[in-house]
């Protein structure tokens, strides 16, 4: 073997971050990646899930955007795993291939009522405000009180777009439906509902901190979450995380509220137990909570009432399964040892490795992958016993491949054109971008044709 034939599935900041750790690593032969996925444009969640106005988040782009820019990674938009190419095919062609292909379904939230009109979940909520091609355009936006499941970063995205101001989005990239369909929200009240205690929580300082600054918005908590929890009061006084979110909602329970429009309701020690409604949702039900001493909480036996028309489960994002490729159901993650694929019986499976969400579950910041794929790649480079030896490892044999598919697929110099297009069009209207939302639209503008012709 003069070089080895790598393919990374997924090209999100796990995909990416493989691709350039694999090309840069110290070896004693070449290295060529071939880089796939299934939109057409690369970015993953970077694109797909950071709210539209966290554009400091965005600037993760930038040292993506290097990485691909450099030329020495081949990248194949619009091609899905399992049906434009199969294992097979990455066997016959590479000496291993490495999933990154994250998680991006919601977590199922396990309570009677969880499937009624009004209830929905926050991954596809992200991907409707974030211009994914392949959700619908529109989203029921008709209700004036909502609740937002969860503790999380995500569930503060979600509570922060649907009580934000539209105005306040427009110089963002939102995309234009979205706008449209924020504009029109008659909402007024978003109860954000956190089974465990405010010291408790998933989100981080800085993006708690960031409800605060919403204009025309009050942020309502109520007294009775407070003081509960001795024990977590102390660790704030240690931790650092802790202490500044101990800062900011003590600050926020001074505030005068009652002259702002719109109202975010914090809401900690309430474990949901049923959406409420005879088909579509009027209320959501929990049972209040106490800390157990132990950083864990248990059921007091109160149930309250909090009455919504819509509820948006945001408790944690889950992996999908891809064809033919072991999956634990239970995590949502490819089985692996470090990064290595096992078989059912935990046996390591040659020539497959996962990287990012897909191998340790939706959990992290965007940084912490790059640890995660440094491992992945390590593990790969050190297994040589175990990679592939393909029938045809030449280059053209993929895009041959794919041509006589019928799969269009988008590459590096398309992603530039459909990313200056979408500058281009921003510029006109004094924002950076406006993102193109069709997926057929993208391709023709990636591949340089007119989308009118
Ligand atoms: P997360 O951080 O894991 O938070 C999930 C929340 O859902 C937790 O509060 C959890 O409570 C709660 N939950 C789980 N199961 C529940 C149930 N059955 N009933 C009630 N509540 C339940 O997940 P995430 O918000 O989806 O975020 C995923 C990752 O993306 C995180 O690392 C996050 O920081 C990152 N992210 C970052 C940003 C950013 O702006 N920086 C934006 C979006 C996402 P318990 O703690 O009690 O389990």
């Amino acid at each position: 073997m003069t070089t080895l034939r790598v393919a990374v599935v997924g090209a999100g900041p796990a995909g990416i971050y493989t691709s350039d750790l694999l090309l840069k690593a110290e070896r004693a032969f070449d290295v060529s990646v071939d880089l796939f996925e299934q939109l057409p444009a690369p970015y993953g969640l970077v694109r797909y899930g950071v709210a539209p106005d966290h554009p400091r988040i965005k600037g993760i782009v930038n040292a993506l955007r290097e990485v691909l820019d450099r030329g020495d990674i081949r990248l194949f938009g619009n091609v899905r795993f399992g049906t434009d190419v199969t294992i097979d095919d990455l066997k016959r062609h590479y000496h291993a291939v490495v999933f990154a292909t994250g998680a991006s379904r919601d977590a199922r939230l396990e309570v009677p009522g969880h499937e009624f009109e009004g209830s929905f979940g926050a991954a596809d909520f992200v991907s409707w405000y974030d211009g994914h091609p392949d959700v619908p355009r529109e989203w029921p936006l008709t209700h004036r009180e909502v609740a937002v499941i969860g503790n999380g970063n995500v569930a503060l995205d979600v509570a922060r777009m649907l009580v934000k101001h539209p105005e306040d989005l427009e110089p963002t990239e939102v995309p234009a439906n979205v706008l449209e369909g924020l504009r029109a929200s008659p909402i007024t009240d978003v109860h954000v509902v956190g089974r465990r205690g405010p010291l408790q929580v998933k989100f981080t300082p800085l993006e708690l901190r960031e409800l605060g600054e919403l204009r025309d918005v009050d942020i309502i908590l109520n007294d009775d979450d407070f003081g509960l929890d001795p024990a977590s009061d102390e660790l704030a006084q240690t931790n650092k995380q802790l202490l500044v979110i101990n800062r900011i909602l003590s600050s926020w329970r001074e505030r005068e509220v009652g002259s702002a429009s719109r109202r975010l309701h914090l809401h900690f020690y309430s474990k949901p137990l049923e959406v409420v409604g005879d088909g579509a949702v009027q209320a959501l039900r929990f049972e209040r909570t106490r800390p157990d001493g132990a950083g864990g909480v248990v059921g007091t036996g109160e149930v309250r009432d909090l009455p919504v028309q819509a509820v948006y489960r945001a408790i944690g994002y889950f992996g999908s399964p891809l064809a033919d490729i072991p999956f634990d159901e239970h995590r949502g993650v490819i089985p692996n040892s470090g990064g290595r694929a096992l078989d059912e019986s935990g046996e390591e499976l040659p020539g497959i490795y996962a990287t990012g969400w897909i191998k340790r579950g939706p959990q992290g910041l965007i940084g912490a992958t790059k640890s995660d794929a440094m491992e992945t790649v390590q593990n790969l480079l050190n297994g040589q016993s175990g990679w592939w030896s393909p029938l045809d490892p030449s280059p053209e044999a993929i895009p041959a491949l794919l041509g006589e598919r019928g799969v269009r697929f988008t590459d590096v110099s398309g992603w530039h054109n459909l990313d200056e297009h979408e500058k281009s069009l921003g510029a006109s209207s004094g924002r950076e971008r406006v993102k193109v939302v069709p997926r057929d639209e993208m391709i023709e503008i990636s591949l340089n044709r007119s989308v009118t012709g």
